[in-house]
């Protein structure tokens, strides 16, 4: 799962991203509107945290922005303000769901695994592609029914992969997935990773397209 977080109390931003990291989920995190907007383009996230009270422009200015272009992304709204006309406000731009600071992590992390369930009511949450299951909503994996010990990189880029299934994934596109900015990524980290998942879910089902990337085949074992 990957979070755009847009909030520009650097102490907080950092906390936050730390607790999120922690839980296995990847954090780009932004101290301005307009770098949060630049960064929905190049970063698809899955969940927005934006703080209403930005230096650059006002919160709900960057949830319009946001709902214009994508109405599904879930939008989890955080403010100092704790008035009811914020919250309204918030709600009608289109937030999903709002909180006040200050707030408990363990209230943060429940309100975004809401937001999740409901991201993966909206497909299934478990993906098979030939004898492979992956179950999103209990981050399982299985091939042929057995279970399947994957690390939480091996098991992020093999969700990529599955949902954009007869799709050819650039590296590039993989890495940024896997790895929040900053965080330092090796040359050829994509294709460690690859490797050991071939070993465990058979050298067939991750195909490498020469030059290009990587892609699992809708239809495995039908050439
Ligand atoms: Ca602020």
């Amino acid at each position: 799962m990957h979070i755009l977080l847009i909030e520009d109390d650097q102490a907080l931003a950092e906390n936050l991203a730390r607790a999120l990291r922690g839980r296995g989920y990847v954090v780009n995190q932004v101290s301005r509107g307009q770098h949060g907007l630049n960064a929905l383009k190049t970063d698809a996230p899955d969940i927005i945290i934006l703080d209403l009270g930005l230096p650059d422009m006002d919160g709900l200015a960057v949830l319009k922005k946001v709902r214009e272009h994508n109405r599904e992304m879930p939008v989890l709204l955080l403010t100092a303000r704790d008035s009811m006309d914020d919250k309204v406000a918030g709600l009608d731009t289109g937030a999903d769901d709002y909180l006040a600071k200050p707030f408990d992590m363990p209230e943060l992390l429940a309100r975004l695994r809401v937001l999740e369930r409901r991201l993966s009511t909206t497909k299934s949450s478990e993906i098979q592609i030939g004898d492979v299951a992956l179950d999103t909503a209990q981050v399982r994996v299985t091939r042929d029914n057995q279970p399947v010990e994957l690390s939480r990189r091996e098991y992020m880029l093999l969700k990529v992969l599955m949902e954009n299934a007869g799709r050819v994934m650039t590296r590039a596109s993989l890495e940024s997935r896997l790895y929040s900015w900053g965080e330092e990524v090796a040359s050829n980290t994509v294709e460690v990773h690859v490797h050991h998942l071939r070993k465990k879910l058979g050298n067939s089902f991750i195909q490498t397209v020469r030059g290009v990337g990587y892609k699992i085949p809708e239809n495995p074992g039908v050439h």
